[in-house]
């Protein structure tokens, strides 16, 4: 038998323990303070009591102080595993909280009971992340249980606050634990796809803006007496459109759309009435750009083309920037964490990887403004975040065995 016939065999073995581990980890809420909740010490003590049966050489906590969590501290769990060398480390990252149930008429079973039907899982935290979670101390059980060393360490990191910010997640631990090397293999696995063909690797910036525009209301029979915000608001927008197009074309085809998207959105309401020239305009931008480009630079150009309407108008308005994010360097599509994860899926899924760049921010992000490879994967139906949200047994299962492939490479 080859060493992965008998680590797929093991892995199957686990598949009960696997599912017991998914309904204690829901019965243990871990959500954010922000959202309501306690943060994740209970759900970790749990988690780090399976880590010290599992065997691991190592198991270290870092705790972020949070006042507003239970016992004041949002944990962080790094469990590392000793391989003949200890050159590089293969790491896997999830995160123990969870978002909120939301409307619980809309739940078939209670979330916080992980209840078994068909080959599912339904329960919240389920898939994100508690799929791969397990799948990633799995993996290590089945490595230790049969006696084999693998090449080199492997380490599972299992994080807080990933749902609101990671300030207390993987923000903090990067500045804490120094154990983090640029050789190191670094899979997030916290992306869905249904068939697992995706690979993730680079993001869009995100700048959103709101303007205000300051005119001069007036009765609307008799505009020459005030400044119409709305007139300002509107040629402002148009030369915003024209310009950020025109200034900023380029493409990538890593991402869809290929092309940086920059959209006037919300705008909110002036005066009730038609018959008032109003007096402030307000509204805001959505705008996703390609890593290539500088936000700082493109917010600079807003701000000329702000202030040639400002003279012309004789007006002023003033830009906030309430969201500015500018992407992390992606990681290329040859980086070896790319490299083997192709390999893993196709061993084990039969699937043909693909590299994309998204147009929203995720935590590997943090790894890679580190200077670290990050790649961000996982195989399941899209129903995080949603109510009656599943794991798939299978793909729980099947992770555990393409991560195998990860460690034994
Ligand atoms: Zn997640």
């Amino acid at each position: 038998m080859s060493e992965y016939e008998r680590i797929d065999k093991k892995i199957e073995e686990y598949r009960e323990a696997m599912v017991e581990m998914q309904k204690e980890l829901c019965k243990r809420p871990a959500i954010s303070p922000v959202s309501g909740g306690k943060g994740e010490i209970e759900k970790a003590q749990y988690i780090k009591r399976k880590l010290e049966e599992v065997g691991f050489d190592s198991i270290d906590e870092y705790d972020a102080k949070d006042p507003k969590a239970k016992k004041g501290i949002r944990p962080n769990l790094v469990a590392k595993l000793h391989g003949k060398s200890s050159e590089k480390t293969i790491w896997f990252m999830t995160h123990m909280d969870v978002v909120p149930p939301g409307d619980l008429k809309l739940w078939h079973t209670d979330p916080w009971k992980a209840t078994v039907k068909e080959g599912k899982i339904y329960g919240r935290g389920t898939t994100d992340n508690q799929q791969d979670l397990v799948a990633s101390l799995y993996v290590v059980k089945a490595i230790k249980d049969l006696g084999i060393t693998p090449p080199y360490d492997v380490g599972l990191v299992i994080v807080s606050d990933e749902e609101t910010g990671s300030k207390y997640g993987l923000s903090y631990l990067l500045k804490v634990y120094p154990g983090f090397k640029k050789e190191d293999l670094i899979l997030v696995p916290d992306f869905p796809s249904p068939d697992g063909s995706l690979i993730e690797v680079a993001e869009k910036s995100i700048m959103w803006l709101k303007f205000v525009a300051k005119g001069k209301q007036t009765h609307g029979s008799t505009p020459e007496k005030g400044i119409n915000a709305n007139r300002v608001a509107s040629e402002l927008i148009c030369r915003l459109d024209k310009m950020l197009h025109e200034s900023y074309p380029k493409r990538n085809e890593l991402f869809d759309p290929p092309n940086s998207t920059f959209e006037p959105t919300k705008r909110e309401g002036n005066v009730p009435n038609v018959n008032t020239i109003p007096g402030e305009d307000v509204f805001y931008w959505d705008c996703r750009v390609l890593p290539a480009y500088n936000l700082k630079e493109i917010f600079s150009k807003v701000e000329a083309e702000v202030k040639q309407i400002e003279k012309k108008f004789k007006v002023s308005v003033s830009i906030e920037k309430v969201m500015f994010d500018q992407a992390a360097p992606p990681t290329p599509k040859d980086a070896l964490v790319v490299e083997s994860l192709r390999k893993a899926v196709k061993r084990v899924y039969g699937v043909d990887t693909k590299t994309i760049g998204i147009g929203g921010g995720t935590v590997a992000a943090y790894f890679r403004r580190a200077g670290f490879d990050a790649a961000v994967w996982g195989k399941s139906d899209e129903t995080e975040h949603q109510p009656n949200e599943y794991c798939i047994i299978d793909n729980m299962v099947n992770d555990a065995k393409a991560f195998a492939t990860l460690c034994l490479e």
